[in-house]
């Protein structure tokens, strides 16, 4: 995509504070349906190291993506702009600053954690609602404890974060985290006395700006150990909704916030005990009514006949229910159960009946537009909705 010769002058490299430029569009065309600009110069910081990349507007056209090939940086675009004209930019400040705060805490962390433990960062991600840093060897819970306090510890301590490109001489000298092996120059990131690091991102210029670290997870990830964070605003968000959730919580079960998780065991155990008491009393209703069904079941030729709309139990104990009635002698069960735009059935017959479900569960399906099948003693299956009377008569003249 790139023009032989061409290179942005990057403005975000030394100085992250740059909200607004001007610029030269030194092109502008359009590349797999996408319109691109590139300018002389920018301080839209393009995706990469694990930052996402910037956002904002270049004249009358909304950026909403900026990346780089080959030196050059390209502004993804809603509209071409004229090549050779000048134009006022303006960065998403807020966008940019959460990365900067998301960014510079990685640095910490990750800082943090190398030098204490020896273990190395081998991934980042920056996300909008949460960051993950992938560490090459597990972390106790301990250890993850002891690294975000240090972190706080770090940025309450306000030192502050230098960002330059340390002569080859210079270079040698220097002990960084990370150095990619790389002819172009380096920039190195200097946070306070917790890390150094070759790094191609945006930082804040003082630790105090992170705002606060917290690790809201850590688990096993390939071998090592994957820490999800938050920084700054990302995390005073967080609190925000889990805040919200507790009190909300706390005004639902009518109890503080720190008795919350004995309130929610006390409910469970009760839920459990409830539903105990409510299973138990299913069985005996199940075996009353199927004494009760077949008993005053119509009697056709050697058979009982019972059928029956059974709406106030779930479908499953319907089935249980026919299953019960049939296994006593000559019985026939077609049970129903409505539902919002069908109708549920379960057929089952006693073995001494001479009946078979299969058969009768098709000639249903095909008078009521229904689905379903299953053994020749029991069925299962549902029909369209109907009036109670047209199925109920149209089962006992045909069974
Ligand atoms: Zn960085």
């Amino acid at each position: 995509m790139g023009k032989e010769g061409l290179m942005t002058e990057r403005k975000y490299e030394l100085d992250s504070y740059i909200k607004e430029f001007e610029a030269v569009v030194l092109n502008s065309f359009e590349k797999d349906g996408k319109k691109i600009i590139v300018l002389d110069e920018t301080a839209f910081f393009p995706e990469g190291g694990g930052q996402p990349s910037d956002i904002g507007k270049i004249g009358e056209a909304n950026i909403d993506y900026v990346f780089e090939e080959d030196n050059i940086v390209y502004h993804s675009s809603d509209k071409l702009l004229e090549i050779g004209t000048k134009v006022k930019c303006e960065i998403d400040f807020e966008h940019r600053f959460q990365n900067m705060q998301i960014h510079t805490g990685e640095h910490i962390l990750s800082g943090i954690i190398q030098k204490k433990f020896n273990i190395k960062n081998v991934g980042f991600h920056t996300g909008s609602d949460f960051n993950t840093i992938d560490l090459e060897k597990e972390l106790t819970d301990e250890q993850v404890k002891f690294a975000e306090l240090k972190a706080n510890e770090a940025v309450w301590k306000n030192e502050k974060v230098k960002c330059y490109f340390p002569s080859k001489d210079e270079l040698a000298n220097l002990k960084p985290r990370k150095m990619p092996v790389t002819d172009k120059p380096i920039k190195m990131v200097e946070v306070g006395t917790t890390d150094l690091c070759a790094c191609c991102g945006t930082h804040v210029a003082h630790t105090a700006e992170v705002g606060i670290i917290k690790i809201i997870r850590h688990e096993r990830y390939k071998g090592g150990t994957r820490i999800t964070f938050l920084c700054g605003k990302q995390a005073l968000n967080d609190y925000d909704r889990k805040n919200d959730v507790l009190k909300e919580a706390t005004s639902i079960l009518s109890l503080k916030y720190d008795e919350i998780l004995n309130g929610i065991n006390k409910l469970k155990a009760e839920l459990s005990d409830e539903k105990a008491k409510y299973s138990e009393l299913l069985s005996k209703f199940i075996v009353n009514e199927a004494n009760l069904l077949y008993d005053k079941a119509n009697i056709v030729g050697k058979n009982r006949i019972i059928v029956e709309f059974e709406d106030e139990i779930s479908f499953r104990d319907v089935a249980k229910l026919s299953s019960n009635i049939t296994e006593k002698s000559n019985s026939i069960s077609v049970l129903l159960n409505s539902d919002v735009d069908s109708i549920k059935y379960v057929v089952s017959a006693s073995k001494d009946s001479d009946f078979n479900c299969r058969d009768f569960a098709n000639k249903l399906n095909s008078e009521f537009n229904g689905k379903g099948g299953g053994k020749p003693l029991f069925c299962q299956g549902s029909v369209k909705k109907c009036k109670r009377s047209l199925i109920i008569d149209w089962v006992f003249q045909n069974i």
